[in-house]
């Protein structure tokens, strides 16, 4: 019997990566304490690279269907006066999905559950709960309902299990504090009309009551409130502080019905480790960022995306399992900690200080606020970019593509609209806009990418592919089954 890979947890990040590995014909179990989708909204927010991991997984049209597209970014003041915007694209932007995403996400986990559901490589069994892992790997689980125990044999444990994550303690890692924690009331609500918004996110920079405001899909909408000392969510929900709160939106709680009140603690957090054999951490497990910049969720997607075809080789055989598996921190590690400290640059900017003038006056803000420089400064460090390694060229030059996702324009084969990706496959692919140049071209033999003649093969009737090419001073890309580019051969 071929031993399936367990992922402890079915939280976006767990059901992602099942969802990645079964497409790569892995067989997985996937297992959660609880039964169901988690009831509370928690992301909001995807990026354009995150849906396009959704893609992969074979949910981008049900996401779609359950998003929308976000304007980008507003900074107000204390009087909810607008004072700085970033602005992103609604429509498509360079993977293939709009820039900026707002969603529930309960409905993602349901939809991705459905797409589980569909798939005959992969279990998901609610109520049963990892207590043990020990070498092999074998796992301890227990079924909750009946305490029924049993030990099971797994190809590889992908701990997908959360911030109190079970798995990282059985693997000894620990989390690192990236100094910041701070409680938030997270208020999301239904409105009985529908509330002005500029169809993006607002964060108000009152260090007295720092909030953000997002429009979800819907009748939905989410409110974040920094909490002072002493208070509580429970205090904060009573229907005469609600009406402080939401009447500089003028709102009136009559108007609103409340699907939750909660107390968030927002930190910043890595885990020293993230692999030990075939034991890796994955999403919240390894990572916490305040939600700040909406990518708590998208990194653990990014995980997913960075390990699924990594584990994939290594369970068809590859011989170089350390360096295949080690890639994988070595990778997203310092990605993922670049993004954190980000979020709390950015939190620290838009919410700290004794008064938003001196906010304001922090570099990180000041870099915010410098258009149209703005979003770059303000994505740089989240955009993906991932150091040299066994899987990564060294750079030849600061142009360079190695490292870097490869864009996903939209193209035709055959006179056909599809997407680049759907073309490039589940495996490597060899993008290049003339003759295959010779080295590049054996390395693509070895890895059997699929040559893709730009131009040839795909019409890129926007000039999107060459022109990237171009940038990166690049005649070829060897880009890894992640769209990840491995290597490149100059022009
Ligand atoms: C208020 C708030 C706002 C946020 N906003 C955003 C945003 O806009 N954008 C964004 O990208 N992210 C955001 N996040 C973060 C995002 O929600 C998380 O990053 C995301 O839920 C992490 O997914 P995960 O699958 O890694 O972990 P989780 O969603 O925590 O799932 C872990 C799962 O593991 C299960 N589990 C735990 N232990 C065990 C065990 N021993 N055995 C079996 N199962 C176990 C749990 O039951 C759970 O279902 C926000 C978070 C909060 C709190």
């Amino acid at each position: 019997m071929i031993m399936p890979v367990l992922v402890v947890g079915a939280g976006p990040t767990g059901l992602t990566a099942a969802a990645l590995l079964a497409r790569l014909g892995v067989p997985c179990t996937v297992v959660d304490r609880h039964t169901g989708v988690h009831p509370l909204p928690r992301a909001v927010h995807l990026d354009d690279e995150a849906v396009r991991v959704l893609q992969q997984a074979g949910v981008a049209e049900d996401f779609a269907a359950l998003s929308r597209p976000a304007s980008g970014l507003r900074l107000l003041d204390a009087r909810l006066r607008p004072f700085a915007e970033f602005r992103r694209d609604r429509r498509v932007g360079a993977h293939g999905h709009p820039e900026a995403n707002l969603f529930d996400q309960p409905g993602l986990e349901r939809l991705l559950r459905a797409r589980l559901a569909r798939d005959p490589l992969v279990t998901v069994r609610d109520g049963v709960e990892l207590t043990a892992l020990g070498a092999g790997p074998v796992a301890t689980l227990v079924d909750r309902a009946t305490g029924a125990t049993e030990r099971m044999p797994a190809a590889a444990v992908l701990g997908c299990d959360g911030a109190g994550s079970a798995v990282r303690d059985a693997i000894g890692a620990r989390l690192r504090d990236l100094r910041f924690t701070e409680r938030w009331f997270v208020l999301d609500v239904v409105s009985r009309r529908p509330l002005p918004t500029w169809g993006g996110v607002d964060q108000v920079c009152d260090p007295r009551r720092a909030a953000t405001f997002v429009p979800l899909p819907g009748d939905r909408y989410r409110w974040e409130f920094r909490m002072s000392p002493g208070e509580t969510a429970a205090g904060l929900a009573r229907p005469e502080r609600l009406a402080g709160l939401v009447a500089p939106w003028g709102v009136a709680p009559g108007e609103l019905e409340v699907l939750r009140a909660a107390e968030y603690t927002f930190r910043a957090r890595i885990a020293d480790r993230w692999r030990t054999g075939r034991v890796l951490l994955l999403g919240d497990a390894a990572h916490l960022t305040p939600p700040f910049i909406g990518q708590g969720l998208g990194a653990g997607l990014r995980d997913a995306h960075n390990l699924a075809w990594k584990l994939a080789a290594v369970r068809a055989g590859a011989p170089d399992e350390d360096a295949l598996l080690d890639s994988y921190p070595a990778e997203r590690a310092p990605h993922a900690e670049a993004v954190i400290r980000g979020a709390v640059r950015v939190g620290r900017a838009m919410t700290g200080g004794q008064d938003v003038a001196a906010a304001l006056r922090r570099p990180a803000a000041g870099l915010l606020l410098r258009v149209p420089g703005v979003r770059a400064a303000a994505l740089r460090g989240i955009a993906t970019r991932y150091p040299p390694g066994p899987l990564v060229d060294r750079r030849r030059h600061r142009h360079d593509l190695t490292g870097t996702p490869c864009p996903q324009p939209p193209v035709r084969v055959d006179g056909r609209a599809v997407r680049l990706d759907d073309v490039l496959g589940d495996g490597y692919a060899l993008l290049t806009a003339g003759p295959v140049p010779p080295a590049l071209g054996a390395a693509a033999d070895r890895l059997g990418a699929r040559v893709v003649r730009v131009g040839e093969e795909v019409d890129d009737h926007t000039g999107a592919l060459r022109d990237w090419l171009r940038r990166g001073r690049a005649a070829a890309a060897l880009v890894r089954p992640d769209r990840i580019v491995r290597s490149t051969a100059p022009r």
